[in-house]
């Protein structure tokens, strides 16, 4: 991690969970908008003032609460939690695994000073705005293209650039 100079002690990453429609099946209410309203949730759970909830890395795979947290570069700063339980538990389940997978393919991943904080909840859109799969155009409003992450097709940079790339193509074909 580097603020200008490239000498930060910290080296910090994002860590994607999958959520998959089928787990949003306590959302089903809330229509096509379940997934943001699932977002919410999760947001809730992690708030906590201006503080983060954070824990020591091997805590959050053992699901013990952190005596102590090592030093961040959160600057508004960081409170001891047991995510093992605020997250949803397919999510904390499935970054559990992960982590101890890591840490066999990148060694010293899952170590003491390592420590997590919750939660960067925009990733992808939560809501997809439907589109027809040979044409790309919306599935009532011809010549409107549904594309890249604000329209529910992508995630990221690359997937994001793909898809303009497709709906592009398709644009370019209509003419
Ligand atoms: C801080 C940050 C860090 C990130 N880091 C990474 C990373 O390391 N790796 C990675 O893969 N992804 C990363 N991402 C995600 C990545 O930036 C996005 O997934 C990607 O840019 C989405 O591309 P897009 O073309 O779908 O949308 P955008 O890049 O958001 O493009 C949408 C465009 O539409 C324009 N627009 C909006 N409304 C209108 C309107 N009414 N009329 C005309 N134009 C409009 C906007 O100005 C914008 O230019 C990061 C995002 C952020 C915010």
């Amino acid at each position: 991690m580097s603020n200008a100079m490239r000498n930060s002690p910290y080296a910090n990453a994002g860590i994607v969970a999958q959520v998959h429609p089928s787990d949003l099946a306590d959302y089903q209410k809330h229509g096509v908008l379940a997934g943001l309203r699932f977002q919410q949730d999760v947001e809730r759970m992690a708030h906590n003032g201006l503080f983060a909830p954070a824990q020591r890395l091997v805590d959050f795979v053992q699901a013990r609460a952190s005596a102590s947290l090592p030093a961040t570069s959160y600057l508004p700063g960081v409170a001891s939690a047991s995510l093992h339980d605020l997250l949803p538990p397919f999510i904390s389940r499935s970054l559990q695994a992960a982590f101890v997978q890591f840490d066999k393919k990148m060694h010293g991943y899952l170590s003491a000073e390592a420590v997590i904080l919750a939660v960067e909840s925009r990733t992808s859109s939560p809501v997809r705005i439907p589109r027809r799969s040979d044409t790309l155009q919306h599935i009532q409003l011809a010549r409107l293209y549904p594309c890249g992450e604000g329209a529910g097709y992508a995630g990221g940079i690359t997937s994001s650039a793909i898809d303009g790339v497709n709906c592009a193509g398709k644009i370019v074909g209509e003419q």
